[in-house]
């Protein structure tokens, strides 16, 4: 290859939440190698297995390059052939759908689902599009499945959202506890940074625990397998540990910690009062009464070490190995959490009981000290969370339960008063259920593979699809299985095909620009909203007496109204630099991104949500925020490093009035299905290191595909033999919900304890999700994808 024609740009990997900088090579119009950016902070010139082939994703043989709708005899059909159509038809025939339904049943009667790998202003603009365009609150991200207890577990304990640290931390702690993550395969960049500190710094100890052996255990120095559901009372007992062993900072919890009862129900994953959103009291929060210290030691002096080790199946020593590590006061701890704690049906609770841990002992927010909830998605915080793309959620951890944060939202969209509907709407799981009863009939998917992704698919899944009420459209770049349950295809622009911004799990924000063209007809997700939008005017949508009381919206379309309403656009073309001029955002005739961008970073201004301004992230590597006076925060709520801790606090927890954070006092409860004699396994789901959750990319990079190219049935030797199956046997697994066919594999990478099976849910051959149980949250309404009973038949 002649490499002087090789020309390297800046972006961060498409795939998961570490947020690796990338530094991409086009030519000739095509993205032809990626390596990992050398310089940058995150990952120092490494990438994963998935990172090394990222130039490779957007090359698949089957991509989609123009719209497809289900037609017989030339005319939509939802039991027809999908066949090519034009961006026009596309809209057409949605716009059709959208105003019957929203006339017929208003604005809950249409839905949307996007996830944390729409860039920041796509998701910004699909909420905004959804909550101020539709008046609907139907739109939820993935996030649903991944983060959400994790968010709501931040807001209870410290009434803002995301870490307080960041990946400074690695190099700074004596320990690292992993509690329900496999980082070696889902974060292993971030694994290399406790691996070299493991092994560069003596002393240091890693602890894992799971429910089942993985990859991370070959570096645990403290391994422990728990039966699933037990971490509720493995972090109750180490709480007691503390207490007992008289190793409370007590300076600290008298000054910066709150007690509170937190078994009580808080309603929809609301915020706990916050005053720097200048937030009324929720109708739905503080629902949590105080408690005196003691009275907490009262509550947790029941888990004691012989109880936790009895119901946990984790030997006593290996527990009081792990409460020492928080006990001792001169270690620093980083416990590290995703999918374990938070896919759980007390995922909330998990994740408050692990910040107990730490605040009892005053570790964190210091270097090194630091309980940080690692995300799935690459742009989980950044878009997700951050951009209010849940249902109930605005921009910078509002909500729209709240009229305050409404009407402050509505004053930056330049909107009238009571715009925002004050209804939290349906999450991902409802929606399903929505669809499928046909309260929701008009359903938009992008970057999306839920029907691959949801639990108990085919009952809560497919069959809302398919609900001939209904009309779904999918957003994507592959004929995933939720593009084959549509209607309507829409082709979509990937990662450096469009302009793009993502947010990583330590706050970082980073840019890149679009460097090579889209291939045919498809386009970006923001393109397609911000088309779609000029389909409708307010007289369409909006409600007779809203458009009375403001008659200067009357007649307007919603691309009008969201999108060039004199800041979003106030950025044209001839004003950017001469490398924005071959952007996609031509098709605008402004630069959309940059106003989207500069828009939604009012919200946070202020509000220790601070963005730096858009141009400076193009020409940095990423900054965490808040970032104030060009300064980004490496650890939030320590003074001298958090620009919002008060001066003479030590540490200011602001999120809460008090700038206390809160100690939950939060029991054991049962999961909700439980192995018995019908269904004697406990089944756990989850991914592996080579492919990006669905596979929907990565099963088509040849090499990645080889490298694994089926989903698997771990499970332990001696079940297998009891089962009269050996490796490679083919078996039946099924619950009360569903079936499937996979293989056995008794060796490798995953080995369950008896009575457990793991199966990753990337293969689209090999749907689990028609096995796994539609269980949530009671707070956070995330879906429990890590246990629910299965049985097992040789075929
Ligand atoms: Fe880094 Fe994650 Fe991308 Fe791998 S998948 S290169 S760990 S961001």
């Amino acid at each position: 290859a002649d490499l002087t024609q090789l020309k390297w740009s800046k972006a961060a990997c498409r795939f998961c939440g570490t947020g690796c900088s990338i530094m991409v090579a086009t030519k000739a119009g095509r993205v032809v190698a990626t390596h990992g950016d050398a310089e940058a902070e995150v990952n120092r010139g490494l990438n994963c297995v998935k990172g090394y082939f990222l130039s490779k994703i957007m090359y698949g043989q089957d991509r989609l390059t123009t719209p497809l709708l289900r037609k017989s005899n030339g005319v939509y059909d939802k039991n027809g052939d999908f066949e090519p159509v034009s961006w026009d038809e596309a809209f057409d025939i949605m716009a059709e759908k959208w105003k019957k339904t929203l006339a017929e049943k208003g604005p809950k009667g249409i839905g949307m689902f996007g996830s944390g790998q729409w860039t920041v202003w796509e998701g910004y603009a699909a909420a905004k599009l959804m909550k101020a365009g539709f008046l609907s609150n139907n739109i939820d991200p993935n996030a649903r499945h991944c983060m959400a207890s994790a968010v709501v577990g931040f807001m209870r304990t410290f009434g803002i959202d995301e870490p307080m640290g960041c990946y400074d931390d690695f190099e700074n702690a004596d320990a690292f506890v992993l509690w329900g993550s496999n980082m070696a395969e889902m974060h292993p960049i971030l694994w290399t940074r406790i691996a070299d500190r493991r092994f560069s710094h003596p002393g240091t100890e890693v602890a894992v625990l799971s429910t089942f052996k993985h990859r991370s255990f070959d570096l645990a120095d403290i391994p422990a397998i728990f039966t699933p559901q037990t971490d509720l009372v493995i972090l109750n007992y180490i709480a007691n540990y503390i207490i007992q062993n008289d190793a409370v900072n007590k300076e600290f919890v008298e000054k910066h910690v709150n007690f509170k009862k937190g078994a009580q129900d808080i309603g929809y994953g609301l915020r706990d009062d916050n005053p720097l959103q200048m937030e009324a009291e929720n109708p739905n929060s503080g629902a949590a009464d105080p408690i005196s210290f003691e009275e907490f030691a009262e509550f947790v002096a029941p888990y004691t070490l012989e109880m936790a080790a009895e119901m946990s199946g984790v030997s006593e020593e290996t527990l009081e190995r792990l409460a020492k590590i928080y006990a001792d006061p001169d270690r620093k701890v980083m416990s590290l959490w995703t999918m374990g704690v938070n896919q759980h049906t007390r995922g909330v609770w998990v994740n408050n009981m692990i910040y107990n841990l730490h605040l009892l002992t005053g570790k964190i927010s210091t270097p090194g000290n630091s309980p940080f909830s690692l995300t799935g998605q690459p742009s989980a915080c950044g878009t997700a969370r951050e951009v209010g793309t849940f249902s109930h959620r605005l921009p910078a951890d509002m909500v729209v339960a709240n009229p305050e944060h409404r009407a402050k939202a509505e004053k930056i969209w330049k909107l009238p008063e009571g715009t925002i509907p004050d209804w939290n709407g349906a999450h991902a799981v409802q929606q399903n259920r929505q669809l499928k009863d046909g309260a929701i009939n008009c359903y938009w998917v992008q970057v999306n593979n839920n029907m691959q992704a949801a639990p108990n698919m085919m009952q809560e899944g497919l069959p809302g699809y398919r609900n001939p009420d209904n009309f779904i459209v999918v957003s994507d770049a592959y004929p995933t299985v939720t593009a084959e349950a549509a209607d309507l295809i829409l082709p979509a622009a990937m990662w450096v095909e469009k302009e793009g911004a993502y947010g990583n799990a330590e706050r970082r924000t980073q840019f890149w620009h679009q460097l090579v063209d889209a291939p045919g007809d498809s386009r970006s997700d923001l393109w397609q909203l911000a088309e779609f939008s000029k389909r409708f005017t307010t007289d369409e949508v909006w409600p007779a007496e809203l458009l009375e009381a403001n008659p200067d919206y009357k007649g307007k379309t919603l691309y009008e109204v969201l999108f060039t309403n004199g800041q979003v656009d106030a950025f044209p073309l001839e004003e950017t630099s001469e490398e924005y001029a071959n952007q996609e955002a031509n098709d605008f005739g402004f630069y959309i991104q940059k106003g989207l961008f500069e828009e939604y970073a009012q919200f946070g201004r202020g509000k220790a949500h601070d963005l730096a301004d858009f141009d400076t992230y193009h020409e940095v590597r990423g900054l965490r925020w808040p970032v104030v006076d060009g300064k980004e925060t490496k650890w939030r709520f320590k003074e001298g490093s958090d620009p919002y801790a008060k001066e003479g606090s030590g540490w200011d927890f602001y999120g809460h009035k008090d700038g206390k954070a809160v100690v939950f006092a939060l029991p054991y409860e049962a999961p909700p299905e439980m192995p018995d004699e019908s269904f004697p396994f406990w089944l756990c789901t989850g991914r592996v290191l080579e492919h990006w959750h669905s596979g929907s990319m990565t099963q088509r990079v040849e090499e990645l595909h080889k490298a694994i190219p089926d989903a698997l049935c771990y499970m332990h030797p001696d079940d297998a033999a009891e089962l009269n199956v050996r490796r490679g046997s083919a078996v039946k697994v099924s619950s009360r919900r569903g079936e499937i066919a996979l293989r056995v594999e008794t060796r490798g990478r995953n080995q369950p304890p008896r009575g457990l099976i793991f199966v990753p849910w990337f293969d689209a051959s090999k749907l689990i999700n028609k096995v796994t149980l539609d269980a949530t949250d009671p707070l956070s309404k995330q879906t429990d994808f890590k246990k629910c009973a299965v049985k097992i038949e040789a075929l």
